[in-house]
């Protein structure tokens, strides 16, 4: 039985003071959920203003990003020691807007998954594919590289921390989802490859998460698909009803 994750990524949004109206309205709309693991994911400077308010709730609180490397000459970077100190449980990575708008590579990617569960934390790896990569049939192919090279070394124990998301480049802030049927498809896909990855076991149990464009009215269906364990939200995320009625799905 694979618990259900929903998570909502704040991306580049909200201040401290924001962070907190929004999580002081979603916990006592998600007070009565405790069969969904719930997980927020503010901006760096607001995540441990909000740990402290989520400290006495359910919710989990989660890094949009980091930086593999423990300490030192990085200027500008968090490591994953420095987020667990914040308060976080979970860290994203692999954003598709990380690698299209910052250039990370699957090997990098591979680097942070790698410290972050190291460092005791629970990892929400993103993968997709763009639009021309689906319409041209590229699709499998980019998502065995990227789970394949995202993955790579690590042991099935490890993967009891990491949580996949499906993340269709083409669906993301588009108001695009994928199908029931197209997401179902990719992530029945992806649980293959964690078997040819790992085992059975990993495959069986790994929640696998679908994101882009998720929404109160739409979740229902993704939700009733049996691969998808959970939905990584943006936009919705930010409007406490949206992200509990999500919460709430079924
Ligand atoms: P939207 O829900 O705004 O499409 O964003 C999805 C996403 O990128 C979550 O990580």
């Amino acid at each position: 039985m694979r618990r259900p994750v929903i998570a909502g990524n704040w991306k580049l949004n909200k201040t401290i003071g924001e962070s907190l109206d929004l999580v002081r309205s979603l916990k006592p709309l998600v007070a009565e959920v405790t069969e969904v693991e719930i997980v927020v994911a503010p901006v760096y400077t607001a995540l441990a203003a909000v740990a402290a308010e989520l400290a006495d709730s359910g919710i989990r609180l989660a890094a949009q990003n980091c930086y593999p490397e423990p300490s030192g000459a990085f200027t500008g970077e968090v490591s994953p020691a420095l987020l667990k100190d914040a308060g976080c449980s979970h860290c994203i990575v692999g954003h598709s807007e990380r690698r299209q708008l910052f250039g990370e590579t699957d090997a990098f990617i591979n680097a942070k998954t790698t410290s972050l569960l190291r460092a005791g934390l629970q990892v929400i790896f993103c993968i997709g594919e763009t639009l021309e990569e689906r319409e041209s049939g590229q699709m499998f192919d980019v998502l065995s590289t990227q789970v394949r090279e995202g993955l790579k070394d690590l042991t099935a124990q490890q993967m009891n921390n990491l949580i996949v998301a499906y993340e269709p480049v083409w669906a993301i802030g588009t108001g695009k989802t994928a199908s029931n049927e197209q997401a179902e498809e990719a992530h029945a896909f992806i649980r293959g490859l964690l078997q040819g990855c790992f085992d059975q076991e990993t495959a069986a149990t790994t929640r696998i998460l679908y994101g882009g464009s998720v929404k109160p009215d739409n979740v229902d269906g993704l939700m009733a698909q049996d691969d998808i364990d959970g939905t990584l939200v943006g936009g919705a995320s930010l409007k406490a009803e949206d992200f509990a009625r999500i919460v709430k799905f079924g």
